[in-house]
């Protein structure tokens, strides 16, 4: 590490497949300069070594358990990557008929997947029946009868899970802390036993576990253990009605290190868990899991170039070429990614704010972070992989980023920046 203190900080537990190499910022093997003068920014950049780590974490952990690591893809759903975690052994956790598609287009296994969401339309239900997923993750009695007539129709039967809301405070952001009472997911605990007893009665269905999702980015792994707890009452009071469950899905939603927080472990999670299901004698259940912030975040970064340095009374601002419509996450939830310089200069710092051109005050990428820049540099946003690329937008009539993904000293395109042409295919005026 040979960057100076302010635009990097000690290498990070969470990003050891980027680092500097002679004064220049690399993923593996690549050296980012050349890659973003090649494909031109801003640029989204996978680690195909980290993706596998990742995963790798939870595959350690696990050990001889019977768990089942079913990606989370709504965090970033690039082919590519799917393909990597499916030829890896990973199961994938869908929210849509269009994930559903993806998956099935790198040969995933659907026998490994999850259909979670509260809104699946009969379509939907339709596709995943056909395609043979291992399970709904239902969230309302309303989908309950849907599900069930709709499988009835096909003459098939559907495995379902009910999603417990455990009511738990997960402690992250309120927009993405989703076991409350408050929040639109699941089945409030309370009405958990009426809505099982309903299942269990509809033709078509077929009652199989028992599914929650308290929140993402946890940073505690408390709410996990009260969530766990809750259900595994259920779960006692489920098998005297004669509701035999086979697997527990606890979600996703383990936390990943953006500047100094320090996640649970895969482990610490599985082995509190595993110890609680023992105690209640509950050792033969599978357990589910939905990691996707944990399996991608660090493992991808977005190169964006200064366009302008501009010093105004109150504020230095760098004017990058990416912006909220690139990476949403600042905006949305005023969230923090690490900032490098692909190539750091030495000398004179200065506190910027690095902000996009999309006519919005809101639109920042980062605040507050002391820089030496000049136009035309190259910068890296850190812990991109998640919730990046698939949030972003054509606000502005802007292009979405190129992605790349980086294997060892080669790289892949996998998927091509959008053209102008791009943006207006598919709409026409009147005659
Ligand atoms: C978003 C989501 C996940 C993945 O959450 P992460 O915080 O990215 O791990 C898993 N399950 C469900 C139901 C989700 O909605």
């Amino acid at each position: 590490m040979n960057a100076p203190a302010s635009t990097t900080r000690p290498e990070l537990a969470g990003h050891p497949h980027f680092h500097y190499r002679d004064g220049v910022l690399h993923a593996e093997g690549v050296a980012l300069d050349k890659l973003a003068a090649e494909l031109g920014t801003p640029l989204y950049v996978y680690s195909r070594a980290a993706l596998a780590a990742a995963l790798g974490s939870y595959r350690d952990a696990i050990g001889d358990r019977p768990v089942l690591v079913c990606f989370g893809m709504k965090a970033n759903s690039n082919l590519a990557v799917l393909k990597e975690f499916a030829r890896l052994g990973a199961g994938f956790d869908i929210v849509s008929g269009g994930e559903l598609q993806r998956v099935l287009a790198v040969g995933g296994d659907p026998s490994r997947v999850v259909f979670s969401g509260v809104g699946k339309q009969a379509w939907e239900m339709r596709a995943a029946i056909e395609a043979g997923v291992m399970c709904f993750n239902v969230e309302s009695q309303a989908e309950l009868r849907r599900l069930s007539q709709v499988a009835h129709e096909m003459g098939q039967t559907a495995r379902v899970s009910l999603r417990v809301n455990p009511d738990v405070d997960a402690q992250t952001h309120p927009y993405i802390s989703t076991g409350l009472k408050e929040n639109k997911f699941g089945i409030a605990i309370e009405s958990a036993l009426d809505a099982y007893r309903l299942a269990a009665s509809l033709p078509g269905l077929e009652v199989v576990g028992v599914d929650c999702h308290i929140g993402s980015q946890l940073t505690d792994i408390s709410p996990y253990f009260d969530a766990l707890e809750k259900l595994l009452d259920l779960i006692s009071q489920l098998a005297e009605e004669g509701i035999t469950i086979s697997h527990l899905d606890l979600g996703g939603g383990l936390g990943i290190r953006y500047t100094d927080e320090i996640p649970p472990s895969p482990k610490a999670l599985l082995d509190g868990v595993f110890a609680r299901l023992q105690a209640r004698g509950l050792g033969h259940l599978h357990l589910v899991l939905e990691p996707g912030r944990s399996l991608v975040g660090n493992a991808g970064l977005l190169l964006t170039t200064v366009q302008y340095l501009k010093h105004a009374e109150a504020r230095n601002f760098a004017i990058v070429d990416a912006a909220m419509n690139d990476l949403l996450r600042p905006s949305l939830y005023e969230a923090y990614h690490g900032l490098r310089a692909v190539r750091p200069r030495q000398g004179d710092e200065q506190e910027y704010d690095v902000v996009g051109p999309v006519c919005e005050s809101g639109d920042w990428l980062a605040r507050q972070r002391r820089l030496s820049v000049q136009e035309g540099d190259v910068l890296a946003l850190e812990s991109a992989g998640a919730y990046g690329m698939v949030m972003a937008s054509n606000y502005n009539s802007r292009g979405r980023p190129a992605e790349v993904m980086v294997d060892g000293d080669k790289y892949y395109v996998v998927r091509q920046r959008e053209t102008l042409a791009d943006l207006i295919r598919g709409e026409s005026t009147l005659p």
